[in-house]
C-alpha cells in the first residue's frame, strides 16, 4: 500500500469502496482531476453499474472541508499540529486516562465507513489490543448484529451469514429490505433494480412485506406490515409449512438437527393467532407459506427493517429456518455461502463462541464478538461510577447522529477528559474530539474489499490502486493505527497489504497481489456453490434449526402479541443519495427538494389536521424534533418514516454544504432502552411516537414559538 506518482492523463479502474455494492468504476483524468466517473462495464460483479453516490467520489476528493492534516482543539479553536505531536498527544493522553482509570476508561467507536477500508479493517486491531478496553462500541449493534447471531447460533461462525442467490432464485421474499435504494445490504450484488426485474423477466416472483411502500416496491408485490411483527410472520409461515407437511429439506437432512423442536415452536403461531399482530389477513399468511415451499426454489431475505427491531435475533433465525425447512440453503436459487478470496475464516476453529464474555456496566448489556451494544455509550459515559468511560477514540464514525440517544450522546462527549477521532471530517461528534487524525481517503487509497466478498452473490476478487497520490503532510489510516500502536506498546505497525497478500496466498483461489494487479476489472470465479455440511463451524458440525438463545426468547414474542400497539411508530428510511450521516456535503447529492421529511399515512394527516409540508412536531420518550409532512400512500396508516443521517444544524462543525441542508436527526428520537434484548441491537425502528402540527406551510415561522428543537 505504497504512494502513487501523480496520476497522468487517462483512465483508471477501481471499485466503490462507499457502500456495499463494491461497484467497479472507471475513472477519467485530465489535467490532474478526475473528468468523468462511470460504471466499469467489465467487472464480473457490477457489470457496468453505477448509482448517484459513485459518480460523487470525486465530489470527496477535493471536497475543500475534507481534513488531511492533523486538527488539534483549545476551547472553540481548531489549530493545525504536525503528526508526530498529534500522534504524541493522543498516545500519552490515552496513556494518562488509562493509568489513573484503568483500561476501560478509554471507549471506542468504530463506524461504518471502518469495514469499507481495508487499510482500516487490517490495522485498527493493532490499536485496540493496545488499549485492551471492554468499552468497544461499533455500527454493528445498530444495523445486522442479529445477522451475526443467527449465523453463530446455527451454523456456528457469526460471519456465516447466508445470502440470497438472487440471480437464479425462483421467489424472493424479502421482509425490511429496499435493494432498490441500498443496491443490496448483507447482500453485495451491485445493479440490483435489475437483478430483481431479471426475476419476473424469468418466470420468477418477488414479494416484499414492508411498512413502507418503498423503492423496492417497483420491483414486488407489496404488502404492509406492522413494524416490529415480522418474527411473528415467519413463526406463521413455518406454522403452515409444517403443519401441512411441505417441508422438504432433502439433503439438508443429514447434517440438520432441531425441525422437532422448531416445529414446537412454530405450533402457537397460526395464521389467525398473528393477524392483528401483523396486520395481515389470514389467507394471505397460508397461500404466501403455500407459494414458497412449492416454488421452485425460493430464497427469504430480511435486512434493516427486520434487524434494526425489538425481535431482530428472532427474524434473522427465522428467516434461516424458513430456508432450510423448505430446502432452499445452500443450493441454487436459494441462501447460499460465498467463497471470498481472502477468507476471514480460514483460520476459525469449531465451537468457538465469542459472546457473553461481559457484560456492560451500567445496564448490563452483553459483549458479542468483542463489543456492546452502541446503545450502551452515553450512559457509560455519563453515569459516575469505576469503569466509567473518561477517554473516547472515535474511527470513522458520526454516533451523535448515527446511533439512538443521540442528544445525550453529544452532551457526554462534551464532557469527557480526552476525545481524538481518526475521521476526514469535522462532524457532529468529531467536533467533540481534542484531535482530529485525519486519514487519506477514497481515491488517495489502496483497497481490497476484505469484508463485502464474504456477503458477494458471485465469488470475485478486485484489488483497488490509488488514483491520487498522497501529500507528504497527509497519512494513510493504516499509518494512524500503527503509528499510535507503536507509542502506546512499543510494537510497529506494519503496511496491512503483506496482511492482504498471505490470506490471498491461502484462500480458495491462492491469489498473489501481482495477480490482482494484473486484472485491473477484478477476477471472476462463478456463481456461489454449495459447500455444506464441510463449512459448518459449530461444535458437532451440524446446522442447529432450534438454538436454545434463540428458542429462549420466544416468550419475549408472546408477551408482545397480547400488548396493545402504540397509535403511532416511527420507521427510518434509505435514500439513494444517502449513506448513512455521510454524503451529505457533496452538492451534486443533496439538490434537489428536501429529502428530510416525515412521510404519514393521509388518516393519520387528516387525524391531525396535516397537510402536505406543515411543520410536525414528533416527540419520543427521549426527544423532540420537527420535520415538514409529506403525506402519502407509501406508508401504512399508524406509521411515519423520517430518513436517519441528517441532523447537521449542530454548531462548530465544518460541513458547509451539509449545513446548508440540515434536516433533523431520527436519533434524537431513537430510544437507547429500545433493543432487541437477545442481541443487544439497537431498535431503531418501530420508535412509539406523538406528533403535533406545529404550524401551517403557509405560516412563517417567527410567529410561532418552536421551542428548544
Ligand atoms: S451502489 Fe453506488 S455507492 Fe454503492 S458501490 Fe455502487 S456506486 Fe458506490
Amino acid at each position: 500500500m505504497t504512494q502513487t506518482t501523480p496520476p497522468q492523463d487517462g483512465t483508471y479502474f477501481r471499485a466503490c469502496n462507499l457502500c456495499e455494492a463494491i461497484c467497479g468504476l472507471e475513472i477519467t483524468v485530465q489535467g490532474g482531476e478526475v473528468t468523468g466517473v462511470r460504471g466499469d462495464a467489465a467487472d464480473p460483479l457490477s457489470h457496468g453499474h453505477i448509482c448517484p453516490k459513485g459518480t460523487a467520489m470525486p465530489d470527496l476528493h477535493r471536497d475543500p472541508d475534507r481534513l488531511k492534516r492533523p486538527l488539534r482543539r483549545d476551547g472553540d479553536t481548531w489549530t493545525e499540529i504536525g503528526w508526530e505531536e498529534a500522534l504524541d498527544l493522543v498516545a500519552a493522553s490515552l496513556l494518562r486516562v488509562q493509568e489513573k482509570y484503568g483500561p476501560h476508561a478509554v471507549g471506542v467507536y468504530q463506524g461504518n465507513p471502518s469495514v469499507h477500508n481495508s487499510g482500516t479493517l487490517l490495522s485498527a486491531g493493532g490499536l485496540l489490543g493496545a488499549l485492551g478496553t471492554h468499552n468497544r462500541f461499533s455500527a454493528t449493534s445498530v444495523d445486522q448484529l442479529p445477522h451475526h447471531r443467527a449465523a453463530l447460533e446455527m451454523l456456528g461462525h457469526p460471519l456465516l451469514m447466508p445470502i440470497p442467490d438472487i440471480d437464479r432464485t425462483d421467489f424472493l421474499l424479502m421482509l425490511g429490505a429496499n435493494p432498490a435504494a441500498s443496491n443490496g445490504s448483507i447482500l453485495t450484488a451491485p445493479g440490483m433494480r435489475t437483478r430483481l426485474k431479471a426475476i419476473a423477466a424469468r418466470g420468477g416472483r418477488v414479494v416484499l412485506l414492508d411498512p413502507r411502500r418503498t423503492e423496492s416496491a417497483d420491483f414486488a408485490e407489496h404488502h404492509f406490515i406492522r413494524p416490529g411483527s415480522d418474527a411473528a410472520l415467519l413463526l406463521s409461515l413455518l406454522h403452515v409449512i409444517l403443519a401441512e407437511g411441505l417441508e422438504r429439506p432433502g439433503r439438508l437432512d443429514a447434517f440438520t438437527d432441531g425441525l422437532d423442536a422448531l416445529r414446537a415452536a412454530a405450533l402457537p403461531y397460526s395464521p389467525e393467532r398473528v393477524a392483528s399482530f401483523t396486520g395481515l389477513e389470514p389467507a394471505f399468511i397460508r397461500t404466501l407459506a403455500r407459494d414458497f415451499a412449492g416454488s421452485p426454489s425460493a430464497v427469504a431475505y430480511g435486512r434493516v427493517g427486520v434487524s434494526t427491531q425489538a425481535f431482530g435475533g428472532l427474524c434473522q433465525w427465522l428467516l434461516n429456518a424458513l430456508n432450510v425447512v423448505t430446502g432452499n440453503f445452500d443450493r441454487e436459487g436459494g441462501a447460499m455461502l460465498p467463497s471470498p478470496a481472502f477468507d476471514l475464516l480460514m483460520r476459525a476453529r469449531k465451537g468457538e463462541r465469542p459472546l457473553g464474555r461481559f457484560t456492560s456496566r451500567v445496564r448490563g448489556l452483553p459483549e458479542f464478538d468483542g463489543e456492546l451494544p452502541s446503545a450502551a455509550m452515553a450512559e457509560e459515559m455519563d453515569t459516575p461510577g469505576e469503569g466509567m468511560i473518561r477517554a473516547f477514540v472515535c474511527v470513522a464514525g458520526n454516533p451523535v447522529l448515527s446511533t439512538p440517544g443521540g442528544e445525550r450522546l453529544d452532551r457526554a462527549l462534551a464532557n469527557l477528559e480526552f476525545m481524538v477521532a481518526i475521521d476526514p471530517y469535522l462532524n457532529e461528534t468529531t467536533r467533540h474530539a481534542h484531535v482530529i487524525l485525519p486519514p487519506a481517503t477514497g481515491l488517495e487509497t489502496e483497497h481490497y474489499d476484505v469484508i463485502f466478498h464474504h456477503f458477494a452473490v458471485r465469488n470475485t476478487a478486485r484489488l483497488n490502486l490509488p488514483v491520487f497520490p498522497i501529500g507528504e503532510d497527509q497519512r494513510y489510516d493504516w499509518q494512524i493505527f500503527g503509528g499510535l500502536r507503536e507509542r502506546l506498546t512499543g510494537a510497529k505497525g506494519s503496511d496491512p497489504s503483506a496482511r492482504l497478500a498471505l490470506g490471498l496466498k491461502h484462500g480458495p483461489y491462492k491469489l498473489s497481489l501481482d495477480d490482482l494487479r494484473a486484472a485491473p476489472h477484478g477476477l471472476d470465479f462463478g456463481p456461489m456453490v454449495p459447500g455444506l455440511p464441510e463449512r459448518l463451524l459449530t461444535e458437532n458440525g451440524r446446522l442447529n434449526l432450534a438454538p436454545e438463545a434463540l428458542l429462549a426468547d420466544l416468550p419475549r414474542l408472546e408477551a408482545a402479541l397480547d400488548v396493545p400497539t402504540p397509535a403511532v411508530l416511527l420507521i427510518g428510511r434509505r435514500q439513494l443519495r444517502s449513506n448513512n450521516s455521510w454524503m451529505h456535503n457533496t452538492p451534486r447529492l443533496m439538490r434537489g427538494a428536501d429529502r428530510c421529511t416525515l412521510m404519514l399515512h393521509p388518516t393519520d394527516a387528516a387525524r391531525l389536521g396535516v397537510s402536505n409540508g406543515d411543520l410536525i412536531g414528533i416527540q419520543s420518550r427521549v426527544g423532540r424534533v420537527q420535520a415538514p409532512a409529506e403525506v402519502t400512500e407509501a406508508v401504512m396508516p399508524g406509521v411515519v418514516s423520517l430518513p436517519h443521517g441528517f441532523g447537521h444544524g449542530r454548531s462548530g462543525t465544518r460541513l458547509n454544504v451539509a449545513a446548508q441542508r440540515p434536516g433533523v436527526s431520527y436519533n434524537d428520537l431513537a430510544d437507547p432502552e429500545l433493543l432487541d434484548e437477545l442481541t443487544g441491537n439497537a431498535a431503531v425502528n418501530g420508535v412509539p411516537v406523538t406528533l403535533e402540527r406545529v404550524r401551517t406551510a403557509h405560516e412563517p415561522a417567527a410567529e410561532v414559538a418552536i421551542g428548544a428543537d
